[in-house]
């Protein structure tokens, strides 16, 4: 672990903590989800990967679950795991009023806990691409960096311009000992699920089991979400 700001450590010198975020609306929570925040935190030794749920998302509409039960899933997805995987649930975009923005979060994030804490911006490669359509999106890098790997066959490739020229200054093979502003690629196993796939399986009446926490897909029975009206 990368232990706590502050905290000596071998030779006397504090180490930074890093705390990974995994944003996503999380309609339903999935194995790829947990695998991504698994394989960061490995890739970057974190102290610790929070999931936050989107509130409501200016990107994304439509969306099956109402914010407090893709929050309630996100929190059954991690429920069960040991304490020592470090990965917790952030509620403060469901919490917040009006659309959610990561560089409003990010802004919080920084009072709390920091202008030292490294925190890093987990995103699979179909939200990379994205990066420049989202709210003053070239500020993130001023609270964070962005750490980033392949999803599935979504490759990093003719990416858009303005992101080729952020990727050519900030992209680094490691991740430096700074609070933020790099651009970091890790790898991890393609997992083939989506919660597009999902919630068509769902829909069809089907359980997608071993695609999702069976905590959650408990939960998605129960309440009957995602079913046809
Ligand atoms: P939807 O299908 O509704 O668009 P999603 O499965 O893409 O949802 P999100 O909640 O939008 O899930 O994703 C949150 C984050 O998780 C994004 O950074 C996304 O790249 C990443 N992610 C989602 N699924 C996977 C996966 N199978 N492998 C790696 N990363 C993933």
């Amino acid at each position: 672990m990368a232990g706590g700001v502050g905290a000596a450590v071998g030779d006397g010198v504090a180490a930074r903590r890093r705390i990974g975020l995994v944003g996503g609306t999380f309609d339903p929570p999935h194995v790829g989800h947990l695998a991504l925040a698994r394989a960061a935190r490995d890739a970057f030794d974190l102290d610790e990967v929070r999931l936050l749920p989107t509130g409501r998302s200016w990107q994304k509409t439509g969306t099956g679950a109402s914010s407090a039960q893709r929050l309630a899933m996100t929190r059954l997805a991690v429920a069960g795991l040991d304490p020592a995987e470090r990965l917790t649930v952030d509620d403060r975009e469901v919490r917040r009023d009006g659309p959610t923005y990561t560089v409003d979060t990010l802004r919080e994030l920084r009072v709390e806990l920091g202008a030292e804490v490294a925190l890093l911006l987990v995103i699979g490669s179909d939200q990379l691409r994205n990066l420049p359509t989202w709210h003053r999106w070239f500020e993130l890098f001023q609270l964070a960096h962005v750490a980033t790997t392949q999803r599935e066959r979504i490759g990093l490739e003719g990416l858009p311009a303005e992101l080729e020229a952020e990727l050519a200054a900030r992209g680094r093979q490691s991740l430096p000992d700074t609070p933020a502003g790099a651009i970091v690629l890790f790898s991890m196993p393609a997992v083939p699920v989506s919660a597009t796939a999902l919630r068509a399986q769902l829909q069809r009446g089907e359980r997608p089991d071993g695609l999702s926490p069976p905590a959650v897909l408990d939960y998605i029975g129960s309440n009957r979400l995602y079913r046809q009206p």
